[in-house]
């Protein structure tokens, strides 16, 4: 049978790159395309050499012409940690919106399927808990973190209006914290600043008192799930994410038990509208996608402290 040709925007990014790299494994030609702006070509050299893979450098902000017959776009470019999108706040608003306009167009023109990587960011501070992908969410439009939010509701907007009007199939993932190896170390997360903060012995910054929540999924349950909503006819927003929550402050201590460092806790003040709680329902996934994570936050934590430790 043909192999199927898959353009993955952002594929050098962290989920993007894990994304190559598990397409490449069941089959797919991968087109990656990036601007390196937050992505890194140390994440895609492992199979740079691969005879059914393509790295492309490329904005998408910018019009993107291919000669080859494209099957399926996941579109993964964009800024993606807090801190990155503060530095960047005109390119994460454009890339939401001119990019993900662009990603739709080349699939409106190849016949494409088209699945857009969304955010737990849509639901912004949340006043329901856990969310379901029915919450309208809680998001300050003018504030720092606004940027991605928009332009990621922006992006889930124009998704659906393609497929509306112009029968696009379309998929959207709404993606909560994740991690794993290929995070950069100073990309600014609690996973990856604690990690490399413990193994250099220096303090561990909490931000406010710690009791907000996050509930970290592992980077190969998160691209399980999204190969299973590209292959599935859903095409409204799904959540995917790990259920088990856990409070800033605990993921600290887990971290510091993990590494076994000497590195005490310091307290920092906590950003501007950093949300309090966040916990993805995931009965949809588990139901239409028959998805649920399998990887415990300290055994997905422990393969994390070998990658930092290693690079
Ligand atoms: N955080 C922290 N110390 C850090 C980095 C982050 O306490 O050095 C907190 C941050 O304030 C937030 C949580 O950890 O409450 C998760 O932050 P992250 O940047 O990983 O992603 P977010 O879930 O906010 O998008």
């Amino acid at each position: 049978m043909r192999r199927k040709n898959v353009l993955i925007t952002g594929g050098a990014g962290f989920i993007g790159s894990h994304l190559c790299e598990k397409l490449l494994f069941c089959g797919y030609r991968v087109i990656c395309m990036d601007n390196l702006l937050t992505g890194r070509l140390l994440n895609i050299k492992h199979f740079a050499k691969n005879k059914n893979f393509i790295f492309i450098k490329h904005n998408v902000c910018e019009h993107i012409t291919l000669k080859q017959e494209i099957n399926y776009i996941l579109h993964f470019a964009s800024p993606a940690s807090p801190a990155d999108y503060l530095n960047y706040p005109i390119q994460t608003l454009k890339v939401g919106s001119l990019g993900t306009h662009n990603a739709l167009g080349l699939a409106r023109q190849k016949k494409a399927v088209f699945l857009l990587a969304s955010t737990s960011e849509v639901y912004g501070d949340p006043l329901v808990h856990p969310q379901p992908e029915s919450y309208w969410g809680n998001v300050n439009p003018i504030g720092p973190r606004g940027v991605y939010d928009e332009a990621k509701r922006f992006a889930e907007a124009i998704t659906l209006a393609y497929h509306r009007v112009h029968k696009i199939d379309t998929k959207i993932v709404r993606i909560f914290n994740t991690y794993g190896p290929r995070m950069r170390k100073n990309d600014g997360r609690a996973i990856p600043n604690f990690i490399s903060q413990a193994l250099s012995n220096k303090d561990i910054t909490v931000f406010g008192r710690g009791s907000q929540t996050r509930s970290f999924c592992y980077i190969d349950d998160l691209t399980d799930g999204i190969v299973k909503l590209m292959l599935s006819g859903v095409n409204e927003p799904v959540n995917l994410g790990n259920p088990a929550e856990f409070t800033v402050l605990e993921l600290a201590k887990k971290i510091i038990a993990l590494t076994a460092t000497k590195s005490k806790v310091v307290f920092k003040p906590l950003p501007q509208d950093d949300p309090k709680v966040r916990c993805p329902d995931i009965t949809k996934a588990r139901k239409i996608l028959r998805w649920q994570p399998s990887v415990s936050l300290s055994e997905g934590l422990m393969k994390t402290i070998t990658y930092f430790k290693e690079s």
